[in-house]
C-alpha cells in the first residue's frame, strides 16, 4: 500500500477547492434542465443559496442524541408535520431517501406482524428496487405480481399473492419507470381485509400529487386518507426540491412508528436510540429541507407542480410527432417514458446522441415484455421545447448511426462469463475491449439488456467493483 493518499502535512485550502472545482468539471449539470434525472430544480437560484446555508449552518449538528440537540426534534417535528398535513396525516420519521424511509416502512411491517419464518412483501414488478433491498437486509421474502398493458397493478393477482406470511402489499403512487399511479384503492382495500399492512411508495409523487389536486387537476386517493394504508414514503429531495439526504415516511398511527426505531443497551457504552437505519449523522438535509419547504411554501409547490406536469404534458404531445418514438403508459405525474418502435431507432444510441448534444436521458432497460426507453422527469425548470428539439434531433442521429456497434460474439462471450474467476482488474480489462465508456454506454446498455436479470445484476456489482478499484 503506497502512503502518498494522505499528505503529510495540510493542503492549501485554495488548491483543494480548485481540486474540487476540477474534479466536478466532469459532471453532468445539476442545475439548468438539461439533466432529465436525479437533479430537481426550481430555477429560483435564492431557493438553492438558502438550503444551502441552512445545511451549513447545522452541518455539526449531529442527530444521534436528540437531547443535546434539540433544534433537530423541532426541525423534524416541524417537516413532517407539514409533510402529513398534506399526504392524509399519520406521525413519522424524516429519513435520508425513500430507500431508507421504505426500508423503515418494511421493518416497521415485519415486526408489527410477527408470521415466523421469512415474512413476505407483495409488490407489484413497477415498485422500486428498495422494497427488494428491504427484504434481502430484513431478511424478509419478495413476491412479485404483474401489471397491466397501462402498467397500472393489478388487484386481483395482489389478491391471490397473500399467504400467511404475507404482512405487507405495496402500491407505488406512482411507480418511477413509467409515472403510472396504481390503483392505491383497491390493493388498499384489499390488505385490510386480509389483515395485512399497506404501504404507498410516493417518493416521487408525494409532493407532486397534492399540489396538481389543489390546481384542479384529477387525482384519485393515494395517501394516509385511503382507508388500509397503513404507512408512505414521500421523498424531499425529489419534488421537494429539496438538497439530497430528505425524505418522509409516515405511519397512520405511533405504535406502527415505534416498530420502525431501534434501541439497544446491549453494550457498555452510550444509550443508542435511533429511528432511522443511520446512528450518527449530520442535521444538514434536515435543516435543509425545512428551509426549502418554509422558502417555497405551498403556492410555490403548487406553481413548480403545475410547470413540471404542464411540460410533460407538452413532452407527450411532442413525442407523438417524432417518428418511431412513444410514450408508454398514462404518467400521473411529470415522468415520462420514451420507446422506440422501430427497429432502426435504439434508445440506447439516442441517448448517447443526446449526451454528446448536452444532454441527458435516463436508459431503462426491457423488463418481461415492457420495452426499453428513455426517463425524461420533468421539473420546474424544463424548458421543453428545447428538450424537444434535443430529442429530435438525437433520434434522426440514431437512426441514421443505425444499431449500436456490439462485437460480434460478445453476448454470448458476457453470458457464459465465470465472473468468479476474475478479478476487478480483469473485469475492468474486459470493459475496456469493450470499448470506451467515455464515448458512450449504447453497447453496454445493449449487451446488458440482452441478458438475464441475475446476470444483469452479477455485471452490475463487477463494474461497480471495478470503478472504485481504480
Ligand atoms: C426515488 C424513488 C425511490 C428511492 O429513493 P432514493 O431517494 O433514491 O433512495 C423509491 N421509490 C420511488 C417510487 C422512487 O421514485
Amino acid at each position: 500500500m503506497s502512503s502518498d493518499h494522505l499528505p503529510e502535512t495540510g493542503r492549501t485550502a485554495a488548491d483543494l477547492r480548485f481540486e474540487l472545482a476540477r474534479l466536478r468539471n466532469a459532471d453532468l449539470p445539476v442545475r439548468g434542465g438539461q439533466v432529465t434525472a436525479y437533479v430537481y430544480d426550481t430555477g429560483r437560484d435564492a431557493v438553492h443559496d438558502l438550503a444551502a446555508g441552512a445545511y451549513l449552518e447545522m452541518l455539526e449538528v449531529n442527530c444521534l442524541d436528540p437531547t443535546a440537540f434539540p433544534s433537530v426534534v423541532t426541525l423534524e417535528r416541524q417537516v413532517v408535520a407539514a409533510v402529513a398535513d398534506r399526504l392524509g396525516g399519520g406521525t413519522g420519521i424524516f429519513t435520508s431517501g425513500g430507500t431508507e424511509s421504505i426500508m423503515l416502512a418494511v421493518k416497521a411491517a415485519r415486526d408489527a406482524r410477527p408470521v415466523g419464518e421469512r415474512p413476505q412483501i407483495v409488490l407489484p414488478v413497477t415498485a422500486h428496487p428498495a422494497f427488494h433491498k428491504a427484504a434481502h437486509y430484513l431478511g424478509m421474502e419478495v413476491a412479485t405480481v404483474p401489471v397491466d398493458a397501462g402498467f397500472r397493478a393489478v388487484p386481483s393477482a395482489v389478491r391471490a399473492a397473500i399467504t400467511p406470511r404475507t404482512v405487507l402489499v405495496v402500491a407505488s403512487a406512482p411507480s418511477y419507470p413509467h409515472g403510472v399511479l396504481d390503483p392505491v384503492e383497491d390493493i388498499a382495500a384489499i390488505a385490510a381485509s386480509a389483515g395485512v399492512l399497506c404501504h404507498v411508495d410516493a417518493c416521487v409523487g408525494g409532493w407532486v400529487l397534492p399540489w396538481l389536486r389543489d390546481a384542479g387537476r384529477d387525482v384519485p386517493p393515494f395517501d394516509l386518507s385511503v382507508p388500509g394504508v397503513t404507512s408512505l414514503s414521500c421523498d424531499l429531495h425529489k419534488y421537494g426540491y429539496a438538497p439530497k439526504g430528505a425524505s418522509v415516511v409516515l405511519f397512520a398511527d405511533e405504535s406502527l412508528r415505534r416498530h420502525a426505531y431501534f434501541a439497544s443497551a446491549g453494550w457498555p457504552g452510550y444509550t443508542v436510540i435511533n429511528a432511522t437505519v443511520q446512528s450518527s449523522k449530520g442535521a444538514g438535509p434536515l435543516a435543509a429541507a425545512w428551509a426549502t419547504l418554509n422558502a417555497v411554501g405551498a403556492e410555490g409547490y403548487r406553481d413548480l407542480a403545475v410547470r413540471a406536469m404542464t411540460a410533460a404534458e407538452r413532452l407527450i404531445a411532442g413525442v407523438a410527432d417524432i417518428p418511431g418514438l412513444r410514450v408508454l403508459g398514462e404518467p400521473a405525474v411529470p415522468l415520462v417514458a420514451v420507446a422506440s418502435d422501430d427497429p432502426a431507432l435504439g434508445v440506447f444510441v439516442l441517448a448517447d446522441e443526446a449526451r454528446a448534444r448536452g444532454w441527458f436521458f435516463q436508459p431503462q432497460l426491457s423488463y418481461q415484455g415492457i420495452p426499453a426507453n428513455l426517463h425524461f422527469t420533468l421539473t420546474g425548470v424544463s424548458d421543453v421545447e428545447a428538450l424537444l428539439a434535443a430529442l429530435a434531433d438525437a433520434a434522426k442521429a440514431a437512426r441514421a448511426a443505425g444499431p449500436p456497434d456490439v462485437p460480434p460474439g460478445l453476448t454470448e462471450a458476457v453470458a457464459a462469463l465465470d465472473l468468479d474467476d476474475l478479478d476487478d482488474a480483469g473485469f475492468a480489462g474486459l470493459l475496456d475491449a469493450v470499448g470506451d465508456v467515455g464515448s458512450g454506454l449504447a453497447v453496454v446498455n445493449t449487451v446488458l439488456d440482452a441478458l438475464p436479470l441475475a446476470t444483469r445484476e452479477k455485471l452490475l456489482v463487477r463494474y461497480l467493483s471495478a470503478l472504485y478499484a481504480g
